[in-house]
């Protein structure tokens, strides 16, 4: 017997059949002698019409508003799950974030959760009762609705599964697990049986969009074992159409738990990137400070950032990349500190993509990036800045040849299924 966290995302609950057959999948694991909290989200598409509701409204809103409007969407499928399973026979109950209480900061539309008072329903599951918890909502201190951002429901599913110490968390989702790269732009590319929660978050965070990048966060420092699976699996069957006995699916876990580790495991890419330089700065302490200082102010997500060195000692270069849809924004920062900054010139390009190599075996191998670099220039594609860490290394390029370097870097390091 096991205590789980079955996640069920927007399309698997996205009409009536498919939340029945939610309740079937949930009911085999409680067939099976399983204690069992469910999370679902809101019916796919519900959560964005409820947000053009609140913008329709008024564009500037009360936040705490907008949370009793757009958390309703999980209200309703927690319901109806609720319905469903009670009418095959299991005993279910649905609980919303406030009659937990799950717990958030009073960040109301991007609320991060403080605390889970799990004592309850861990009575009610241990009672055999299956708990279906509307996810992405909590209760702030103001003692009011709080969501935690887009796609949050991942993270409500993971923090209840460390909160009630589950043996682990399934993500059922529309797709059957987290693969090599996106197989949209490679065919070939291989679902994974088992990726680190570091790996993962860097998969997540650079733009691999299985899970919501808190939730990675949650997954890695609370331990829970994270199984990514599909929900259009036979609910009554769980045998793989593999001929293992497992389901397919990718296991996000520690990685003292992965046995074959890969020097590389995935390839992730983001596109619409900008690239700023700003010419001529004086080279001289406080110089960053006065250039990301306001960017950030403006909430300015600045990622790769080059320095070059100066020409005589007195003057530099600094690039750096931010979200194309913050480009403009980023300029007319900087343009308003140029007498601060000091600033010769600025250069801006758009249509650029980051493309990035992940993979823990890099902490224990050199060389991994230079094959990369031979790879990426027999095919042309010139690199216009490259940051690297201890599990991943990105590299900027033009972004018609997004495709092609995704492709290359996959073949090269090893990743193509039918290779
Ligand atoms: N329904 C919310 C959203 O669409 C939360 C979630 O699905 O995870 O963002
Ligand atoms: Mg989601």
């Amino acid at each position: 017997m096991a205590r789980l966290v079955m996640k069920f995302g927007g399309t698997s609950v996205a009409d009536i059949d498919r939340i029945r057959n939610v309740a079937r999948h949930v009911k085999r694991e409680v067939d099976a002698g399983n204690e069992v909290a469910v999370v679902v989200s809101a019916m796919s598409g519900k959560t964005n019409e409820l947000v053009s509701w609140t913008k329709e409204i008024s564009p500037i809103h009360d936040a705490r508003e907008y949370d009793a409007v757009v958390a309703s969407g999980e209200q309703v499928t927690s319901g109806l799950l609720a319905m469903a399973l009670q009418s095959m026979g299991v005993d279910a109950r649905s609980w919303q974030g406030w009659q937990i209480p799950l717990k958030t900061d009073n960040a109301h539309g991007a609320a991060r959760i403080e605390k889970i008072e799990s004592e309850l329903l861990i009575e009610r599951i241990s009672g055999g009762q299956v708990a279906v918890v509307a996810g992405f909502q909590g209760i702030g201190p103001d003692n009011r609705i709080a969501t935690l951002g887009r796609g949050g429901s991942d993270t409500s599913a993971v923090a209840i599964a460390a909160a009630i110490n589950a043996n682990r968390c399934d993500i059922y989702t529309d797709v059957d697990g987290v693969y090599t790269t996106d197989p949209r732009i490679e065919p070939r590319a291989a679902r994974m049986e088992k990726i680190s929660f570091e790996e993962m978050l860097e998969m997540a965070s650079l733009g691999a969009k299985v899970l919501q990048v808190r939730s990675v966060e949650m997954a890695m420092v609370h331990g829970v074992r994270t199984f990514v699976r599909s929900s259009f699996d036979d609910p009554e069957s769980i045998n793989s159409k593999e001929g293992s006995n497992d389901p397919v699916g990718t296991l996000i876990c520690d990685e003292e738990e992965i046995v074959e580790r890969e020097v590389v495991t995935g390839i992730a890419y983001s596109k619409d990137e900008a690239q700023i330089s700003l010419r001529r700065v004086p080279d001289k302490p406080g110089i960053s400070a006065s250039i990301f200082g306001p960017l950030a102010d403006a909430h300015i997500n600045v990622d790769m950032i080059v320095q070059s060195v100066s020409e005589d000692g007195s003057k530099t270069d600094m690039t750096f990349t931010v979200p194309e849809t913050d480009a403009a924004k980023a300029l007319q920062v900087l343009e308003e500190q140029k007498e601060t900054i000091a600033f010769e010139n600025i250069q801006s390009d758009t249509g650029l993509s980051k493309i990035s190599v992940i993979g823990i075996g890099m902490r224990s191998h050199a060389g991994v990036a230079s094959t990369a670099f031979a790879a990426l220039a027999e095919k042309n594609i010139n690199i216009r800045a490259i940051t690297t860490s201890e599990i991943k290394f990105s590299l900027l390029i033009d972004a018609d040849y997004t495709e092609l370097a995704v492709r290359t870097l996959h073949a090269v390091y090893g990743l193509n299924k039918y290779a």
